[in-house]
């Protein structure tokens, strides 16, 4: 009785997913309190580094490569792991007050943090250290492959293999877990970032129009396709002509996107591919029946389940809310290792 109105008191234990491309992070008990693209903006001041933050999430990447020249805005998260130190420190102590994670007496919350399995130990203390400085009383990191796959709702505690494949913005990790735990793992330095820069760089040598990435990422979004055998959609983008140096709009069609697509999708498809040569053959067998299971913000690129079903011969699955597997995964794993702890 006592302990649970002494567990009132306290803030409740949050999980969050710090990713390239979004940071979301999910109180226990609540839900998603915050999920806002990873970009935070600086004012620029002449001493180097002590710039005040001017916005962050949606509103600074509003401003990501169209900023004036007395700000500058910041994706300080690469292939997964913090690549920009201070920036990504500002960033999560915002994003932190934003979801206003203390208890009523101000305490603070436990986090549970997802990292890529390729994270090095060196990139873990440094998570580690930015959520303590944002306002963590403890931190656990948990891998962010297995959390996805909790979220996902595979049946990750059973004697049995299951697939899961996380595309994010800037990897792509494929693991099988089985028993509560992760049996193989391969990652690939290719996500959402990638293919947009494939699809500026297409646009680019084919009509001599240079995009924006956001433009890109919008074109990727309503007609990317990871195949080509689809019926022909077109969509309008506007960039900058290396002709004149004059905007200019483009149409381009779905076919074009694929086309530019299919160069980075290649890795992808190769990971997958030597994950299933490599990992323990029983588990194998089992990915044999069960198929696996697409979660991330890639996996809701167009026909990305069916080129990969195409590809491996497996059933593909696309995760129910792809973009917040990893977040509400990891909080229930968490709370399920508390429960199993304190009885
Ligand atoms: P991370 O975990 O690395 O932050 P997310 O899982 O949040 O990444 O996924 C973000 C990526 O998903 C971005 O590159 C974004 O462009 C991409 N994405 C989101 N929606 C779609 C879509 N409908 N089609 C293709 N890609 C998408
Ligand atoms: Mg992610």
């Amino acid at each position: 009785m006592s302990h649970h109105i002494f567990r009132r008191l306290l803030p409740r234990p949050v999980a969050v997913d710090l990713g390239t491309a979004n940071t979301l992070i999910y109180m226990h008990g609540k839900g998603i309190v915050l999920n806002q693209p990873s970009v935070v903006c600086f004012q620029k001041t002449p001493s180097p580094g002590a710039g005040r933050v001017a916005a962050v999430g949606e509103e600074a990447k509003q401003l990501l490569g169209r900023s004036p020249t007395n700000l500058e805005a910041i994706r300080p998260m690469r292939h997964g792991v913090i690549a920009d130190f201070a920036a990504a420190e500002h960033m999560f102590r915002e994003f932190v007050e934003m979801a206003r994670l203390r208890s009523v007496f101000g305490l603070r919350a436990e986090f549970t943090i997802c990292v890529p399995c390729s994270a090095t130990q060196v990139e873990r203390r440094a998570i580690r250290e930015a959520a303590l400085a944002a306002g963590a009383a403890k931190v656990s990191l948990i891998d962010e492959s297995l959390a996805a796959a909790v979220g996902a709702g595979l049946p990750v505690g059973e004697a049995r293999g299951s697939m899961v494949v996380d595309m994010g913005g800037g990897t792509t990790e494929v693991a099988v877990v089985s028993l509560g735990g992760v049996a193989y793992q391969g990652f690939v330095r290719i996500g959402g970032d990638q293919f947009d820069a494939a699809i500026v760089s297409y646009v680019r040598s084919l009509y001599g129009v240079v995009l924006g990435d956001q433009t890109a990422e919008h074109v990727k979004k309503t007609i990317g396709s990871a195949t080509l055998d689809v019926p022909t959609e077109r969509a309008r983008a506007i960039g900058r002509s290396l002709v004149d140096g004059l905007p200019r709009t483009i149409e381009l069609s779905n076919h074009d996107v694929a086309e530019a697509l299919a160069a980075p999708l290649r890795p992808v498809v190769d990971a997958i591919k030597l994950a299933l040569e490599n990992a323990p053959p029983e588990l194998v067998t089992d990915i044999a029946h069960s198929g696996m299971v697409l979660t991330g913000g890639g996996a809701l690129l167009a026909n990305l389940d069916k080129r990969l079903a195409e590809e491996t011969g497996l059933a593909v699955r696309v995760a129910h809310e792809p973009l917040t597997c990893a977040v509400r995964g990891a909080s229930a794993a968490a709370s399920c290792v508390d429960a199993a702890s304190f009885g």
